[in-house]
C-alpha cells in the first residue's frame, strides 16, 4: 500500500477541486485510457483501473472525507473490501453522455445500513358504492399482514442484548463480489446471505416470531375515499404495508385499489354520466316532465320537450359527478330518449290507435318525400 498513488494526483486535480472538476477530469482521463481505445495495452488497462478507483472514492462525499483524513491508511482497511478495488465495467459511450453516476453510485450503496431492509408493499382491492363518488367518505378495512411482533417489539430477540451486528457484512447488510465480464472485473453488490440483508444476527430468538421480528396479524385500516374517485385509482397508505424484518427497517406501503360498483342505470364517462330513458309515443310528441331519484339525494327533473324524437339527448348540467382532475365542479347528466313500445296492446287501445293513424301521419308530405326527407336528415344534408 505504501507505493499507492494519491487519488488527486491520479486524477490530475488539486485537493480543493470541486465535484464538477473531479468528474470532468475523470471523464477525460477515462476516455484517454479506455480499453476500447487501447487494445492489448496492459499499461493503459492499469491506468484505467487506477482512475476508476480514484474517482469512486473522490466522487462519494463520505468516502472522500475519510480519504482526506486518513489517506490510504484508513482504519478498517480498504473501503472496497479485502480484495481491494476490482474495476467497474464502463462503456466508452457512458463517458460522453450521462450514466457514470449510476455505475459508481452502486459501489458504496451499501454504506448506509439497512438500506434494503424494507417491508413488502401490499395491494388490496376495495369496492366502493357508486353514490360515494359524489362526496367521498371515510372507510375502514380489516387486513391481515406481517406486523411487528408484539412480544419482542420487532427486535426478533428475547432480550435487547440478543442481537449482534452481522460479522460477514460488518452490519452493512450487503456484500460485494466480483464478476468478470469480458476483460473487466465488475463489482456486484447483493444482500448478505448470512443475515439476509438486515445487518443484524439474532442470537437469542424470540419464541413468538422465531427471530423474524414480525408475524401475520390482522389490523384495522382507516382511510378516506376522495370525491370523484374512479375504478383503478389507488389510495396509498404509507407505512401500512408489511413490517420490515428486524428493528431498523422501514415498513412497506399499503395500496388500496378502488373498484366502483356498477350503477343500476348510469354509465360513467369521467365526471359525466349517461342514462337512457324509455318514453312513450305520446310523451315524445306532447312533451313531459319526468322526476326520478338521483345519486346526489335531490330528485332529477328531466324535461322532455314537445316533438322529441327517439335518440334525442337532454343535458342536465352540474348534476353529474365531481372531477378529481379539476375544480370545474360537477359534470353533467346526459339523458338519451328511447321510444317505449308496449309489449302488447289491449283491444280498446288498438281501436283508438286505428282512429289516430290517419291523423298522426305527416300529411304535408307524400310517402316518397318523407322517405327522402328522412334520408337527408340521416346523411346530414
Ligand atoms: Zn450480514
Ligand atoms: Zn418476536
Amino acid at each position: 500500500m505504501a507505493n499507492k498513488r494519491d487519488y488527486y494526483e491520479i486524477l490530475e486535480i488539486s485537493k480543493d477541486a470541486s465535484d464538477s472538476e473531479i468528474k470532468k477530469s475523470f471523464r477525460s482521463l477515462a476516455r484517454k485510457y479506455h480499453p476500447d481505445k487501447n487494445p492489448d495495452n496492459p499499461e493503459a488497462e492499469n491506468k484505467f483501473k487506477e482512475i476508476q478507483e480514484a474517482y469512486a472514492i473522490l466522487s462519494e462525499p463520505n468516502e472522500k472525507s475519510k480519504y482526506d483524513r486518513y489517506g490510504h491508511n484508513r482504519p478498517g482497511g480498504s473501503p472496497f473490501g479485502p480484495g481491494g478495488f476490482q474495476g467497474v465495467n464502463i462503456n466508452i459511450d457512458d463517458l460522453f453522455g450521462g450514466g457514470i453516476e449510476s455505475i459508481f453510485g452502486q459501489i458504496f450503496g451499501n454504506s448506509r445500513p439497512n438500506r434494503n431492509n424494507r417491508g413488502g408493499d401490499l395491494l388490496i382491492r376495495h369496492i366502493v358504492p357508486f353514490t360515494a363518488i359524489i362526496d367521498g367518505y371515510d372507510d375502514e378495512l380489516e387486513i391481515e399482514s406481517l406486523s411487528a411482533c408484539l412480544k419482542c417489539n420487532g427486535l426478533g430477540s428475547k432480550n435487547p442484548d440478543g442481537t449482534k451486528s452481522c460479522p460477514s457484512c460488518n452490519g452493512r447488510g450487503r456484500v460485494q463480489r466480483v464478476e468478470r465480464v469480458g476483460p473487466f472485473a465488475q463489482q456486484v453488490v447483493s444482500d448478505c446471505p448470512s443475515c439476509n440483508g438486515i445487518g443484524v444476527i439474532v442470537t437469542n430468538p424470540c419464541n413468538s416470531c422465531n427471530g423474524e421480528g414480525r408475524y401475520n396479524q390482522s389490523k384495522k385500516i382507516k382511510f378516506t375515499v376522495p370525491p370523484g374517485i374512479s375504478s383503478g385509482n389507488r389510495i396509498k397508505i404509507a407505512g401500512q404495508g408489511e413490517a420490515a424484518r428486524g428493528k431498523n427497517g422501514i415498513a412497506g406501503n399499503l395500496y388500496i385499489e378502488i373498484e366502483i360498483e356498477e350503477h343500476p342505470w348510469f354509465e360513467r364517462d369521467d365526471a359525466d354520466i349517461l342514462m337512457a330513458l324509455p318514453v312513450n309515443y305520446s310523451d315524445l310528441l306532447l312533451g313531459t316532465v319526468i322526476e326520478i331519484e338521483h345519486i346526489d339525494g335531490k330528485n332529477l327533473k328531466i324535461k322532455v320537450p314537445p316533438l322529441s324524437k327517439p335518440g334525442d339527448t337532454i343535458s342536465i348540467h352540474s348534476r353529474g359527478l365531481p372531477s378529481m382532475r379539476s375544480s370545474r365542479g360537477r359534470g353533467s347528466v346526459t339523458v338519451l330518449l328511447k321510444l317505449d313500445i308496449p309489449k302488447k296492446i289491449s283491444k280498446s287501445l288498438k281501436k283508438q290507435l286505428i282512429n289516430l293513424r290517419e291523423n298522426i301521419t305527416n300529411q304535408s308530405l307524400t310517402l316518397e318525400d318523407s322517405i327522402i326527407d328522412e334520408a337527408n336528415k340521416r346523411r346530414g344534408n
